[in-house]
């Protein structure tokens, strides 16, 4: 059974765009051009301007993404890359598939994202680059990384932004991916914020040679056919899926504002519950919720109690990478434990209503009086 107040609605986000997309698929099958072609070309014009950077190239997912940006910076086999512990698993997937390591480190305990002094500490004669993940729709202080990196040993570490859960946010003005030598990864998954009909994802930089450079690594190793400069890969975004985001771009904005109505509205709603740890903003983010995360007591026996009452909450995520199969390492990074154990993602999406968020918040309230349920 559907949950009643579903984590995300996409079928409310497909029927604004519909007409947008039943046109533009319309105009590619009877063009046959299926991959590349104007479509695509004009969602990368699109979000390069939406997004505030000179260059976005069209992958195919947000994990190849952040995968051909790292390898664009010269990370290779054998380096290390430091990375969140508190992240999806393709943010350190990305990292391996290279072959090269991630390197796990602690998240700050109010904002969840990446430890600024833990990732600097982190640095080592190996390490190539940090990846600071814009966790939840807020980015993360890249500033102060640059700074901590600028002058020092580190200085030729370089920074690879995800930014799959924040298109439209911005940190003190600037846009993930922007200024001199940055780059980022972002993602369309349904889910996000600027979601596809399937897999998507883009790199977004203000830097040619590095724009050139990923297109290179996902067009085979070279931007002539048949010309292979270097050994490459195959990541596109298709000709379908540009159509889809380009419909829902033109959304954006106005779904990001109505996420962060709501958030505002949860923040107000759940005020009064002080077991309830609300999710904080960064001074200086305009932040675009992706997710509105809490942090509850007994979060297990909370979730299946909302669960029960068709409520679609979520936890994002219930295990610190350093704790999965894939990555396991001997360390502790007790914040990012503290977190994976106490976070909860209550429903939120463009079309959620005032009247579902104060049904989500009873019902929450209701779980966390329960009598904490025996063993
Ligand atoms: C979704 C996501 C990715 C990966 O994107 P895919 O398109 O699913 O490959 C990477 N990092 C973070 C933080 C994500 O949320």
């Amino acid at each position: 059974m559907s949950p009643r107040i579903p984590l995300v609605d996409l079928a409310a986000a497909h029927a604004e765009v519909a007409h947008a997309v039943q046109a533009g698929f319309a105009e590619v099958l009877a063009t046959t051009g299926f991959v590349g072609g104007p479509q695509v070309a004009g969602f990368e014009r699109e979000y390069a301007a939406f997004g505030g950077v000179r260059h976005c190239v069209g992958v195919a997912n947000g994990t190849d993404a952040v995968e051909l940006a790292l390898r664009a910076v010269g990370v290779v086999a054998g380096d290390e890359v430091i990375v969140p512990a508190n992240t999806f698993a393709a943010t350190a997937g990305a990292v391996a598939r290279i072959g090269a390591k991630p390197v796990f480190v602690d998240c700050d305990p109010a904002t969840c994202l990446i430890d600024v002094p833990a990732a600097l500490a982190a640095i080592g004669p190996a390490t190539k680059a940090i990846v600071p993940v814009h966790l939840y729709g807020q980015l993360a202080p890249v500033e102060e990384l640059q700074a901590g990196l600028a002058g020092s040993a580190g200085s030729a570490v370089r920074i690879v932004e995800d930014a799959a859960q924040c298109q439209g946010a911005t940190r003190l003005g600037r846009t993930p991916g922007s200024g001199p030598g940055a780059i980022a990864a972002t993602s369309f998954y349904p889910g996000k914020n600027l979601g596809a009909y399937g897999d998507g994802g883009a790199v977004l930089t203000d830097d040619e040679d590095l724009a050139a450079a990923v297109r290179k690594l996902g067009s085979h190793g070279g931007l002539v056919k048949y010309a292979h400069d270097i050994a490459g890969v195959n990541s596109r975004l298709d000709a379908l899926q540009a159509v889809v985001l380009r419909a829902k771009l033109r959304r954006l904005p106005e779904w990001n504002a109505a996420r962060q109505a709501a958030a505002a509205y949860y923040d107000k709603l759940l005020a009064g519950l002080d077991q309830v740890t609300l999710p904080t903003t960064l001074p200086g983010n305009e932040h675009v919720w992706h997710l509105y995360t809490v942090q509850v007591p007994e979060r297990d026996a909370v979730l299946a109690r909302l669960e029960a009452e068709g409520i679609g909450a979520g936890i994002h995520y219930p295990v610190p990478l350093h704790r999965t199969g894939a990555f396991a390492t001997g360390a502790s990074y007790p914040h990012a434990e503290h977190v994976a154990a106490h976070t909860l993602s209550l429903p939120l999406h463009p079309h959620l209503m005032r009247e579902q968020q104060e049904i989500v918040v009873a019902a929450l309230a209701r779980a966390l009086s329960a009598q904490p349920s025996r063993p």
